[in-house]
């Protein structure tokens, strides 16, 4: 027979999947013999039985009487006793915290009578009457649903009537005479609103309160935490059902939240906050002024210091902050909770580093108590909004950081604008290939279409620039140079604008931003051994200790020098993907049409002439960039009418010089060219190994490129080496071709330069059909990348340009997924295909490189399941390298973890 009802003493701190943290926790105090007053837990199996039928599961009243008669036994009283009651609290308590998001219900046991009882066993009337109308406050809204604000308006009439205007009272000038009064109104607002009366029975009370409980585990607002958090839905919540202590019994009661240490800054110490004569919430509430916690020494030395042997036995049994709260009942200390503290993203590394230092914790453990999200906050600078700035938009976070600038609505204002000195911020409604010098020197992006993978998204990551995209209700008008946001604001060029791409949020003006110290160490600016600042300090030994425990490789994508050195700064161990096409754009292009437009051998060759100094000037630089260390080179991938001028300006252009009379042989051909090569869906289309195979001498001249440079290194005594990357290849004919073509071009570079050019030759895996037949692709392939962003579009057939800002959102509501494909991969479908592809490409190769050069390589959970597939490496954007290097190493010590068990 299921077991639904633990007493505390039966349970410990592991059983959180059935008592929930707070039950659990609770029973580890009771066990470590910590003052807890007595209680049970009902199981989070009884509240998902409930939840799937509707009602308790049959053997549960039985099973909670049988626990309740036990507690009366214990405490000396019975539940609802008119001369001297036990009062019990019925609290929530989930696998998970999700603060504030479920019910709570003190002082369950009262009634018209058994306050009476309660406050000459107190010898307070002010207090029962105060724990009366609390009970019926709390449960009126949680239990019969009647809108919470309809109490506190009563309470604060009355506390109006009480005060004078310079004087208002506060709840402690309220007597036991309004008190009562109060009870009186609440239960009018009971009867009023439910048409029946406040229940007198406490065993009704006690079992409603309960259903209450769980039911708020499908409340609205408990279902949206869930699903930001990332919590499963079908967990359900635990009740506990413990007796109550009173901290508003009189001033020598009291009651307290701390921290063993400082969970914002992680400083070393007990931090915390107290309220003498107040009960339960009213410490967060705000209803008064809370003490610190060091006060409570002079108010009480004996339960403060009672407090800290408690606190010091909690962080060494859970080997960690924990967090507590307490209530002092006339003198005497209770625990009501603990559980292993949050913390802020800098508290984590301190904290972490602190307790290696005090030999509580190994090395290994300590990278366990970091992650890779907290590292990307301490990377990126900071808004400070205490200042409540005028916020006038709400984007996509596509790449975090608070960027400070003027608007500027194209890209050749924003270099215009950034060399004279001005901070700007470039406004689009979306970028294009065409906007990187302006994403270059803008301090952030924003647009007002596309997902987190659009252009300017993946882009801005690259950089480590801040982005906010897809910002909707912004109407940006680029010709006419301003953005028009709800309630008719108008931002024009040169106004000042602050965006924030780790909430996507759109301020107007400048909010204040502070500098992130921990990313002047990656770079090199500060030597963590001579600086005092602990959380560098703590960085810097967390990540030497992460690079010496994980398998994985972790590359940058990187496609100019400067990305390319700051990758390495940032630990990098090579490229992983160094994309081409950007190096066809701006002046190139004009040789790039040459090549599209060329009538014939002689033309095709002259534009390729052209190219090749300028290609292999930038492999030149970037494989210098990386000496010794692996460059993956992916030839060209984006489709040819990219490179073309757009279709409506130069309908336009040719129009006008028409209807002057004249006529620009080029511009017509190009129209011709843009028409023919227009696509209805180029992702689908003539991009990847297609143009390699369809545009003649096109990827020969790159692999030409590539190897020319690698031989005038090697002759300058440097070493280059360079990988040559086929994109988007969908059967092993296509690659064998182009593979075939690339090894004659180096043997012939190999044989004029008179050395020797050992270039591996692989591919990406970004379509299913690569995937499903890597076994033959593998025979043309010495390495695999995976190209996730793709694989995921082909794999969901969702556009990565659009969907993102269509309708994610609706899918996300609709829990259909927790997190966009994009960002974290999918594992059931496009992990499988991953699965897929390393295993039957091995199983034709053993030695075959595998990788992951696609966004998730530098998305934390997604590392995680790299680790446990056996890739080789990730490749991510160089701001995500020492994120993939800290979760590549947690991933390695979990995985160690399993293994041994
Ligand atoms: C990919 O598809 O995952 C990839 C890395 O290539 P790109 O994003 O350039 O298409
Ligand atoms: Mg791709």
């Amino acid at each position: 027979m299921t077991k639904y009802v633990y007493d505390f003493a039966e349970g410990n701190k592991d059983l959180k999947d059935l008592l929930g943290g707070k039950g659990a926790n609770l029973a580890e105090m009771t066990n470590l013999g910590l003052p807890v007053p007595p209680g049970f837990t009902i199981t989070s199996e009884a509240c998902q039985a409930y939840l799937a039928t509707g009602d308790e599961p049959a053997e549960l009243a039985a099973e909670v009487d049988e626990h309740l008669i036990a507690l009366e036994k214990t405490m000396g009283k019975q539940l609802g006793d008119p001369s001297d009651p036990l009062l019990v609290s019925v609290r929530s308590g989930a696998k998970f915290s999700m603060p504030g998001m479920m019910e709570t219900v003190l002082n369950i046991g009262l009634n018209d009578t058994s306050v009476l009882g309660l406050a000459q066993q107190a010898g307070n009337d002010r207090f029962a009457w105060d724990s009366y109308r609390r009970l019926i406050q709390m449960f009126g809204k949680t239990v019969l649903g009647i809108e919470g604000e309809l109490f506190e308006h009563a309470l604060d009439e009355m506390k109006a009537d009480k005060g004078t205007a310079s004087k208002p009272a506060n709840d402690l000038d309220l007597d036991a005479a309004d008190l009562k009064k109060l009870v009186d109104v609440y239960k009018v607002i009971v009867r009023d609103h439910t048409g029946e009366d406040f229940p007198q029975d406490p065993r009704e009370q006690m079992r409603k309160a309960t259903r209450a409980v769980f039911e708020s585990w499908n409340s609205d607002r408990a279902i949206l935490y869930r699903r930001q958090e990332r919590i499963p839905t079908d967990l359900g919540t635990a009740v506990n059902i413990c007796s109550m202590v009173f901290g508003n019994l009189g001033m020598d009661s009291g009651t307290g939240v701390a921290f063993t240490r400082d969970p914002g800054s992680g400083a070393r110490g007990v931090y915390g906050d107290y309220l003498q004569n107040a009960q339960g919430e009213d410490v967060v509430s705000g209803i008064r002024n809370t003490l610190a916690l060091q006060d409570l020494e002079k108010l009480d030395k004996k339960s403060y210091q009672q407090l800290m042997e408690i606190m010091a036995t909690l962080e060494g049994h859970y080997r960690d902050l924990c967090d507590i709260e307490f209530t002092i009942e006339r003198g005497k200390l209770w625990m009501l909770q603990t559980r292993v503290g949050k913390r802020t993203a800098a508290a984590a590394f301190r904290i972490a580093i602190q307790l290696v230092d005090e030999g509580v914790i190994e090395l290994d453990e300590a990278v366990q108590r970091v992650n890779g999200t907290q590292l990307v906050r301490l990377m990126f600078p900071q808004f400070d909004t205490s200042g409540n700035p005028q916020l006038i938009g709400k984007g996509m976070s596509a790449s975090p950081g608070a960027a400070v600038g003027k608007a500027v609505f194209d890209s050749y204002t924003a270099v215009k604008w950034s060399r004279s000195g001005e901070k700007v911020i470039l406004v689009r409604r979306e970028t294009n290939p065409d906007d990187l010098n302006g994403m270059i020197a803008a301090q952030g992006i924003l647009t007002s279409r596309g997902g987190k993978t659009s252009h300017a998204a993946v882009v801005a990551r690259g950089m480590g620039k801040t982005c906010v995209c897809g910002a909707d209700e912004l109407d940006v008008n680029t010709k006419r140079r301003f953005l028009k946001a709800p309630g008719g604001i108008e931002v024009h060029e040169g106004d000042v604008i602050s965006i924030d791409g780790s909430s996507g949020a759109v301020y107007l003006g400048e909010v204040p931003v502070a500098d992130s110290p921990v990313v002047d160490y990656f770079e090199g600016k500060l030597e963590a051994r001579d600086t005092t600042d602990e959380l560098v300090e703590a960085v810097h030994r967390l990540m030497t200790h992460a690079d010496t425990a994980r398998r994985l490789r972790v590359r940058a994508n990187a496609d100019t020098v400067e990305d390319a050195e700051r990758a390495r700064r940032f630990g990098a161990e090579g490229i992983g993907l160094c994309r081409t096409e950007h190096m066809f754009l701006g002046e190139r292009r004009e040789h790039v049409e040459r090549l599209i437009l060329a009538e014939g051998d002689d033309e095709r060759e002259s534009a390729l002439n052209a190219l090749l100094p300028l290609q292999r000037w930038d492999f030149l630089q970037i494989l210098t960039a990386m000496d010794g260390l692996p460059v993956t080179i992916r030839l060209l991938d984006p489709p040819l009418h990219e490179f073309l001028p757009d279709i409506t300006e130069l309908s336009v252009r040719v129009a006008l010089a028409e209807s002057r009379g004249e006529k620009n042989e080029n511009d017509l051909r190009l129209m011709q060219a843009v028409h023919k090569l227009h696509e209805q869906n180029p992702m689908l289309g003539l991009r990847g190994v297609r143009l390699g195979l369809v545009v003649p001498g096109l990827f020969a001249l790159q692999v030409r490129a590539i190897a020319e440079a690698a031989a005038q290194l090697i002759k300058l005594g440097k070493d280059p080496k360079p990988e040559i990357m086929i994109p988007l290849v969908g059967s092993v004919q296509e690659l064998e071709i182009i593979r075939h073509d690339s090894e004659r071009v180096l043997r012939e570079v190999a044989t004029h330069s008179g050395v020797d050019l050992p270039t591996m030759i692989g591919t990406m895996i970004e379509l299913p059909r690569a995937a499903l037949t890597a076994d033959q692709i593998a025979e043309a392939a010495e390495f695999f990348s995976f190209g996730t962003n793709d694989l995921t579009q082909t794999t969901w057939g969702f556009s990565r340009d659009d969907v993102e800002a269509a309708f994610f959102s609706t899918y996300l509501e609709l829990g259909i997924f927790g997190i966009s494909p994009f960002e974290t991969l999918d594992i059931d479908g496009v992990g499988e295909l991953v699965k897929i592809g390393i295993q039957k490409g091995r199983a034709t190769r053993p030695n075959l490189k595998v990788g992951v050069c696609g966004e998730h390589g530098g998305d934390p959970e997604s590392v995680h399941f790299f680790h446990e597939v056996g890739l080789d490496y990730v490749s991510c954007s160089p701001f995500r390298v020492p994120v993939a290097r800290l979760e590549a190493a947690r991933a390695a010590v979990a995985s160690e973890g399993s293994d041994s068990r």
